[in-house]
């Protein structure tokens, strides 16, 4: 017998695919080719479970969802201390590719806007850009239970355009919170973007963070446990870009959001929730993907301030 939460997201699924609002990404001109029907919805507990509704095994490139799991790997690798002085936990307010860095130290406000998340990129172990690109693959990879591979089209695209983010990654470098080639930390940061998931690897990556930092299949610890309070406050207050307080103010559940049309949203110790859609809102946040999120937080009271 089917359960009575895949029978409700099934119905969800049909409800909102009507809903026809919403542009596909056009300024990286490879994300153009997305198909605005794509729509896929997962939700996976803590104990590895699956729920799906759609085209949850469709392909796309993770983009800026990537920056939650490569700030984990930062603050894995070089500690809060360190990671702190060079990316602050203070929401900008401001559109994700905005320059908002601190006016002395030059640290990005946060790991979720793009200047944060080139830094962080930055701060992957390694010596050189080679290992520290094969060391945050590799976290992705332990966060999503399987190797990762790279959208090469929109990986080139990304570079060939990225002009505001190589302008971004010289002013990280001119402050001193990028140590050695900002352009080699920028490419990291491109391909982080242009890595391939579907609906269920989100799923898991966000139940992943739900589980404690540990994957709920595969039991490989992604980060350490104190890491994971860390990276889900900055998603809560961060992670919808310039609608991050409304976000948290209607749906009440840690977040990010990616270009490609990506939304994960988390209930610590219960699930992990991944939507695929890529027809985005004006602020660039999925629109279908936001509307699953509200009415799943409404149906089934899932708001963390409501837990009286
Ligand atoms: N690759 C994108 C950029 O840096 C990520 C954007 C996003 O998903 O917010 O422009």
């Amino acid at each position: 017998m089917k359960s009575p939460i895949q029978s409700y997201l099934e119905s969800l699924h049909a409800e909102l695919s009507s809903l026809r609002s919403g542009e596909v990404a056009s300024y990286i001109p490879e994300l153009t080719k997305a198909d605005p029907d794509w729509f896929g919805i997962c939700v996976v507990t803590v104990d590895g479970v699956a729920y799906t509704a759609g085209d949850t095994a469709q392909r796309f490139t993770i983009q800026s969802v990537s920056k939650p799991f490569v700030y984990a790997t930062a603050l894995a690798d070089k500690g809060r201390d360190f990671v702190g002085r060079r990316v602050g936990v203070e929401p900008s307010g401001d559109a994700f590719n905005s320059i908002s860095l601190h006016p002395r130290t030059g640290a990005p406000l946060n790991p979720m806007i793009n200047a944060g998340a080139i830094a962080s990129a930055g701060m992957a172990a390694g010596t050189t850009a080679e290992q520290q690109w094969e060391r945050i693959a590799d976290s992705l990879g332990v966060f999503m239970g399987r190797p990762i591979t790279l959208d090469e089209a929109v990986y080139r695209s990304e570079s060939d355009t990225g002009f505001r983010n190589r302008a971004i990654a010289w002013m990280l470098k001119n402050f001193g919170i990028i140590d050695g080639d900002p352009m080699a930390v920028l490419e990291n940061y491109f391909r982080q973007c242009s890595v391939l998931v579907d609906c269920r690897d989100l799923a898991y990556m966000a139940a992943t963070l739900a589980n404690g930092g540990v994957h709920p299949l595969t039991g490989r610890r992604a980060l350490p446990a104190p890491d994971v309070e860390r990276v889900l406050s900055v998603m809560a207050t961060c992670g919808m870009y310039d609608y991050a307080g409304s976000w948290l103010y209607e749906v009440g559940l840690p977040a990010k959001s990616g270009v490609g049309g990506g939304i994960i949203a988390v209930l610590p110790g219960r699930f992990g929730i991944a939507i695929c859609s890529p027809p985005l809102d004006e602020k660039g946040n999925s629109v279908r993907g936001i509307e699953v999120c509200k009415r799943l937080s409404r149906d089934f009271g899932l708001h963390l301030f409501n837990k009286a």
